[in-house]
């Protein structure tokens, strides 16, 4: 047993916006961030594939105190989304006013980009995350 695709690689593709998951030989789901095994069903067989960014918005939330370091992010909505092809990805929702951030949002169409942030004291280094954009 091998896993054929590691945080950082996947990490890297991010940067380059491009997002990778891990497809599962068996059943078919993908798997993001990269894990040992299937998140479905446990099969460690599973081959790196690239996945399609649009997905909708599943819930969200608004974070009104910033980790130390961090206080003048805040305030910034967290939205938890499900793509199309069905791996779910948590993510800053960007282009909104936090503040009016409300229930209609659940379902609203997003697209993914990555920001890469610089390293703190929570990370070795320079890591890019997801960050989502409402889609008309
Ligand atoms: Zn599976």
């Amino acid at each position: 047993m091998e896993q054929k695709l590691y945080f950082k690689d996947y990490n890297e593709a991010l940067k380059q916006n491009k997002l990778l998951g891990l497809k599962c030989r068996a059943c078919g789901t993908i798997t993001i961030p990269p894990k040992m095994a299937c998140r479905q069903c446990g099969s460690p067989d599973m081959q790196v594939t690239e996945v399609k960014t649009d997905g909708k918005i599943v819930t969200f939330t608004t974070i009104f105190v910033g980790a130390e370091g961090r206080e003048n992010e805040v305030p910034y909505t967290v939205v938890i989304v499900e793509l199309e092809e069905g791996p779910w990805l948590m993510g800053n929702l960007e282009g909104i006013d936090p503040k009016a951030a409300s229930i209609e949002l659940i379902g609203k169409k997003v697209k993914m980009s990555t920001k890469v942030f610089p390293g703190d004291k929570y990370s070795p280094g320079e890591t890019a995350s997801p960050v989502f954009s409402l889609v008309n």
